[in-house]
């Protein structure tokens, strides 16, 4: 049937795809991805052959609508680099462009490195927060860390093997005293999935650059000491064992 599919592909184990996933790549007319290569090898690896067209959220608003226009009589697939589209990557506004020209929309689940991370780092994981990548410059990253420092649950960032020890070097300044846990090329033959303290990891990585694909891990703030009424509760405690005039300060 006519409409866009939303496709998660493999982040590194080509096993990784779902029979629902590759029906609607053989049934599809067509694929939209990021990068025709990438996707064409995918493609070649499960012997399918299809048009693709190159779509990004920046993609000329005329190509977009040329796109969903097409999609009235065709069935196209929308798939990014690895993993699920819009996690970190392009699709958004086709989604959304689809939806108010009444184009049915559906969402293939599969493999994603956030949560792939997340299952295998041992970190709290009833509530987490994806945080996507850390900002480049210096300023923007110290902001976004000190923004998150107060959300009290596993913060789950992208990141970059050039990048991992700078970004370590900000978490342990900004965020303090957290558990934190590198996971690097997930489901590939190297994957890696190393906990530490934020000084440990740069160390050991300082000695071991890193290559590959990396997400990074920040459990919660610890526990803290008192909560605001437990403190007032010791306080009035501490204050009732005062002599009188030592309470007024005397
Ligand atoms: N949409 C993708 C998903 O669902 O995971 C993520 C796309 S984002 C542009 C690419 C980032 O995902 C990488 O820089 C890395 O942080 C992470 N990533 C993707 N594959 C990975 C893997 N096999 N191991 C670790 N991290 C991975």
């Amino acid at each position: 049937t006519p409409g866009l599919y939303i496709v998660a592909t493999p982040i590194g184990n080509l096993g990784d795809i779902t029979l629902r996933a590759v029906d609607v790549l053989r049934r599809c007319d067509g694929v939209a991805c990021e990068d025709t290569r990438v996707t064409g090898k995918l493609l070649k690896h499960l012997g399918i052959s299809k048009p693709m067209w190159r779509y990004d959220d920046h993609s000329e608003h005329r190509d977009r609508t040329r796109l969903v226009e097409s999609m009235r009589d065709r069935a196209v697939a929308l798939v990014s680099d690895a993993g699920t589209p819009m996690v970190s990557d392009p699709g958004y506004r086709l989604v959304n462009d689809c939806r108010a020209e009444g184009i049915p929309v559906t969402a293939l689940p599969g493999a994603c490195a956030a949560v792939t991370a997340l299952a295998l780092s041992g970190l709290p994981n009833d509530r987490f927060l994806f945080a996507g990548f850390l900002p480049n410059k210096d300023k923007a990253r110290r902001e976004t860390l000190e923004e998150l420092a107060d959300v009290d649950t596993t913060l789950v960032f992208y990141e970059t093997a050039p990048r991992l020890t700078k970004s370590l070097a900000a978490i342990a300044e900004a965020l303090p005293n957290r558990n934190v846990a590198v996971a690097r090329e997930l489901t590939k033959l190297h994957e890696e999935l190393r906990p530490g303290l934020p000084h440990g990891l740069i160390a050991y990585y300082e000695a071991h650059p890193p290559k590959g694909e990396i997400v990074l891990l920040v459990g919660p703030p610890p526990e803290r000491v008192a909560s605001p009424e437990y403190a007032e509760q010791l306080l009035a405690d501490a204050l009732r064992t005062l002599k009188p005039s030592q309470a007024a300060g005397q």
